[in-house]
């Protein structure tokens, strides 16, 4: 009887070893992540204040993608100096941590990153980082029911483009920085609630503006699988060449197949991905011709990286409008 609880112990806790070295926090809630952390120190000291910002302001505080980073500096205002490591035109799924984003990450006082295995290739690097600081992933603090399943464990990363969905993880970074630096605690409240309202108009204006392509148009053709939120909250079929993630490549069966839907259904545009090669987008407009279906490429669409910092696109508002104005432009 021992020996059976006794196996089933060590399988257990050999499983959730291996959970962390994946950097996925398979409890998907970066909050209680977080606290977690604070109570696993190397040390076996489990007091918060030890967690307390107590360096020189603004808080140092690095984020992966553009989106999180936004999250992070619009909650975090003039008390919290973001780094972001992954700039315009990055893929985040084969992104690796270079010698100088590890110095950034060391010097960090705080790191925020997307999570649900977006930085794919980041996740051990994270997990150690989440040993000693307060390492948040953001998208792992939405609630398990709202997420896309991809398989049995796996879930969608591309929480994003739901607009209402990427509102539940402010909660996250209004709570770590409130508790981490309690001082601007009511500062990071003002933040969250102000940056909420304007999420919420966002999410109107998509819900508003997509609503406008006729019912048999709405099928957005993309480069890789980011789109599935998006899909679900706007109400658009989504289709996709890649993946969920750009780790798999495509092969000519998958573009094939999706020629021969694109044709069969009469789809006018399809979309190339800033952070995704154009490759493979081009040779569906190519397979489309060669049957007689003329397709055109509906533009760019901002999808795991924003556009260059100063820009309408360089900011998470701006990268969603820009694709809703896109789409429905060439959907229409
Ligand atoms: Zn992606």
């Amino acid at each position: 009887m021992s020996q059976k609880h006794f196996c089933w112990y060590q399988n257990y806790g050999l499983i959730l070893l291996l959970a962390c070295a994946a950097g996925c926090g398979r409890a998907a809630n970066g909050a209680a992540k977080y606290h977690e952390h604070i109570g696993g120190a190397a040390d076996g000291e489990t007091s918060s204040l030890r967690h307390q910002f107590a360096g020189e302001y603004p808080i140092p505080a690095v984020a992966t993608t553009g989106m999180v980073a936004d999250l992070v500096a619009l909650v975090g205002g003039k008390h919290v100096a973001v780094t972001q490591l992954m700039g315009a035109g990055v893929d985040p799924h084969l992104y690796k941590a270079s010698t100088g984003d590890m110095a950034r990450l060391n010097r960090a006082a705080a790191i925020f990153y997307s999570g649900l295995h977006l930085e794919g290739k980041m996740g051990d690097t994270l997990a150690r980082l989440a040993r000693k600081k307060p390492t948040v992933a953001v998208a792992e603090s939405i609630s398990q029911g709202r997420l896309l399943a991809v398989a049995a464990d796996r879930f969608d990363p591309h929480v994003w483009f739901d607009v209402a969905l990427w509102s539940e993880a402010l909660a996250v970074v209004e709570k770590t920085l409130a508790e981490f630096d309690p001082v601007h605690a009511d500062d990071y409240r003002a933040a969250a609630a102000n940056y909420r309202l304007e999420l919420a108009q966002l999410d109107e204006y998509c819900r508003n503006e997509l609503a406008t392509i006729p019912t048999e148009r709405r099928v957005l053709v993309t480069a890789h699988d980011a789109f599935h939120y998006f899909g679900r909250a706007y109400d658009l079929e989504v289709k996709a060449i890649q993946g969920v993630s750009t780790q798999s490549e495509a092969g000519l069966k998958e573009i094939n197949e999706l020629v021969a839907f694109i044709a069969r259904r009469g789809i006018k545009a399809v979309f190339v991905e800033s952070s995704v090669s154009e490759r493979n987008v081009l040779a569906l407009v190519e397979g489309c011709r060669a049957r007689g279906h003329q397709v055109i490429v509906g533009g760019e669409l901002f999808s795991d990286a924003m556009g260059k910092p100063g820009t309408p696109e360089g900011t998470y508002v701006g990268m969603v409008r820009h694709n809703v104005d896109l789409i429905v432009k060439a959907l229409k």
